[in-house]
């Protein structure tokens, strides 16, 4: 088969639709665009089943009513458009469900036809490609900052499950590029520029060729019109002059290869505008120095005659030095293959030649489409191991056959990385690890906005910290100037940066925390001995530092607080040999506990004081203080045992909720655990858990963890369940019971 030129924009004319219902396949749909139909039908037929054709002419008809009374900037009924898409598809010979997807492309965008429903028509293949284009489609309507044009393709690339839905993607913007004059003149621009940032260079990424340089040139045009015009007609101008040259050098190539036994086609072309624009800008050459604007292609049978006819150019004209590739032995990273030279041809005008095989143009041409292009040919074996050559160079397959599964599933591997790209307000693209959360983006934006984050918006929607981010995901974070790291986060956090920040974090924290509560401890203790921690000096703190330990202050202060070492132990050594003048010291007086986000100081387990509750507190070692109620059953009759009692009390502005266990004892009736859930919920606290005992009778005991403010907001809470006339026992729970941990 031949590799021609992409097929041709269509010009049509626009009418009104007919309505007719998508049945009887294949005939135009109701516009008037039948050659276009007939075209692409008489393309699909060469290479699919009659079936699977009907398929796609059924689709054909379903996305014209869909868009019926629609129309494009030009004018065309907007069905032109679909079908224009999925010729470039059946140009590539993609398989049905691409063709039945590039048809119903913009179904879900613009009409009000949903993913269901093309998935009861058509299979769900097919929507999830529709459902992948248009998820593309708008990640396009984010603005992207300019310098970041790399991360958007990959951002693209990542968000498409299926190379088909880029293949689609592409011919989509192919045709929009083609159709660019109908549209506003700065949208024009917008677009242009996107193409040559993001889709030109995942076309060439993808080894298609034509539609790359298509793309280019198409986006050259509309981005620098009036560049486009000088250089079309500079060109134009040099044509004459430079005509009978390539003439010449025609005519003594097809003498001489058929003279070495080389049997080759020959044809040349004008290079690119975009090419010959690069170069003079690259280099700042002016366009007359600008010597080769023609270019040679010679195609020949096998890759020994590559070379064979690379010998006899060399033969014909000197070779410019320095400028000769060869992609065949080495191929570019998109599976490109072929040898390039530069001869010094008549006048000592430099013109480049291409030599490659008929397979080599075939994937220079279609890249990965090519796979589809050659999937059901037996016979081509070799030419389906070197269509495959390209991806092999990027995943080093060690087998030649390769199924199709297989195939996609390493492209996936390459093309869809294991990260994860989100915008930040400003349109920032950050590229996090998959499964990353609103964390560690706050984190990776800087350490201050995540040691204060409190809150996260996703695509303008209030979120949890912890939600994990998708690919395009627009993440705002909500800070709080006191705010402070949570240790939870360390369960889902997935950056390494997140993870060490919020550890030196806590870690700092705690430190500062038990040195100050250590400060305390030891001024009570000092105080119960008449003394005051203010009245030591220097010389009494240096005696003990090096008597005792090989720490500073501070950290023996850290370990009074950590529980490592005794308050009382510590006092009596530190005015031992000392003496202290001045007057006796009044009390040191309680530490105030300021609540759950304490780190140094932990709420008992057992008994759950909550504010209101008259404390104590007891050291334990390696845990510091723990704070019990002061007639929690735990510490029963060991309150002589315990040595280091400290006296604690509620600060005065404390933050809860804090949990505590009510056992209610109910009748046994329908809708009773219902109506005290209720009565809690009126009374503004949460039931964080409830648990109901196994024994069957007249009543049953239900135990409630419910998070309140303090002590006069349990009570309200309780009075009122007590009012409930299925309720005939209420307690508030100071040990742990076997229901609960
Ligand atoms: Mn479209």
């Amino acid at each position: 088969m031949s590799a021609a030129a992409l097929p041709p924009s269509a010009l049509l004319s626009p009418s009104a639709g007919s309505d007719e219902p998508r049945i009887v396949p294949p005939t135009p749909p109701p516009t008037d665009l039948t050659e276009d139909f007939e075209h692409l039908f008489a393309q699909l037929r060469t290479y699919l089943k009659p079936e699977d054709v009907d398929q796609i002419a059924a689709a054909c008809h379903f996305s014209a009513n869909a868009h019926r009374g629609q129309f494009r900037s030009s004018g065309e009924p907007y069905i032109s458009h679909p079908l224009a898409v999925a010729e470039t598809l059946a140009y590539w010979r993609l398989d049905p469900q691409a063709l039945i997807a590039a048809l119903l492309h913009d179904v879900m965008e613009d009409t009000t036809i949903t993913k269901a429903q093309i998935a009861q028509d058509f299979g769900k293949v097919a929507a999830d490609l529709v459902d992948g284009v248009s998820k593309l489609d708008r990640l396009e309507n984010q603005s992207y900052a300019e310098a970041q044009a790399e991360n958007f393709r990959k951002m693209l690339l990542a968000m498409a499950q299926d190379v088909r839905v880029i293949l689609i993607k592409l011919a989509d913007r192919l045709h929009n590029m083609r159709t660019l004059d109908a549209v506003r003149p700065d949208k024009r621009r917008r677009i242009a520029r996107e193409t040559l940032d993001i889709y030109a260079p995942i076309a060439n990424r993808l080894g298609l060729n034509t539609l790359f340089c298509e793309l280019q040139e198409l986006a050259f045009r509309y981005l620098y019109p009036l560049r486009y015009r000088v250089l079309t007609k500079a060109v134009r101008g040099a044509r004459g002059n430079r005509r009978e040259v390539v003439g010449k050098i025609l005519a003594a190539i097809k003498e001489r290869l058929p003279a070495c036994h080389i049997d080759a086609e020959v044809t040349w072309r004008e290079k690119h505008l975009y090419g010959i624009y690069r170069k003079m800008r690259d280099k700042h050459l002016s366009f007359s120095q600008v010597l080769d604007i023609y270019g040679f292609r010679i195609i020949v049978a096998d890759t020994p005659a590559c070379y064979l006819a690379l010998g006899a150019l060399h033969g014909l004209y000197k070779p410019l030095p320095g400028k000769f590739k060869d992609y065949i032995a080495i191929p570019k990273a998109n599976g490109y293959q072929s040898l390039h030279t530069t001869l010094i041809g008549p006048y000592g005008m430099p013109v480049e030649f291409q030599i490659r095989t008929r397979q080599m143009h075939h994937i220079a041409d279609s890249g990965v489409a090519s796979h589809w292009l050659y999937k059901d040919e037996r016979a081509l074996s070799e030419l389906q191991r070197t269509t495959h050559q390209w991806l092999q160079s990027l995943i080093e397959l060690q087998t030649a056959s390769v199924d199709s599964a297989e195939f996609l599933e390493h492209v996936k591997v390459d093309l869809f990385p294991g990260e994860v790209y989100v915008f930040t307000p400003a349109g920032k693209i950050l590229s996090l690890r998959r499964g990353a959360s609103a964390v560690d983006f706050a984190y990776a934006v800087h350490t201050d906005i995540g040691n204060c984050c409190i809150a996260c918006r996703i695509n303008q929607e209030n979120m949890p910290l912890r939600t994990e981010l998708r690919n395009g995901d627009r993440v705002e974070i909500i800070t709080a100037p006191n705010a402070a790291p949570n240790p939870n986060w360390l369960s889902f956090v997935k950056s390494g940066k997140a993870r060490a920040q919020i550890r030196h974090f806590l870690k700092t924290k705690q430190q500062e925390e038990s040195a100050a509560l250590g400060k305390h401890l030891l001024a009570q203790a000092l105080s119960g001995l008449g003394h005051r921690l203010e009245e030591l000096g220097s010389a009494a703190w240096q005696r003990f530092l090096k008597a005792f330990s090989g720490k500073t202050q501070r950290e023996v202060l850290t370990d009074i607080g950590l529980g490592k070492r005794l308050p009382a132990i510590v006092a009596r050594r530190l005015l031992s040999g000392s003496v202290v003048d001045g007057p006796v010291a009044q009390g040191a007086g309680a530490i105030r506990v300021k609540g759950s986000g304490d780190l140094a100081i932990q709420l008992a387990h057992c008994c759950r004081p909550i504010p209101g509750d008259p404390l104590v507190g007891v050291i334990r070692a390696g845990q510091g203080l723990i704070v019990h109620t002061h007639d929690c059953p735990a510490l029963r009759g060991g309150k002589a045992g315990h040595k280091e009692w400290v006296d604690v009390e509620w600060d005065a502005d404390v933050t809860g909720p804090f949990e505590v266990l009510v056992r209610v004892v109910a009748q046994n009736a329908p809708g009773v655990l219902a109506r005290l859930a209720v009565t809690i919920a009126e009374h503004d606290a949460n039931i964080a858990n409830v648990r109901m005992d196994e024994d069957e009778g007249a009543t049953t005991a239900l135990y409630f963890t419910l998070q309140v403010r303090d002590r006069v907001h349990l009570a309200r809470i309780l009075r009122n369940l007590r009012r409930l006339p299925a309720v005939t026992r209420i307690t508030r729970l100071k040990e742990n019971s076997p229901h609960h941990n």
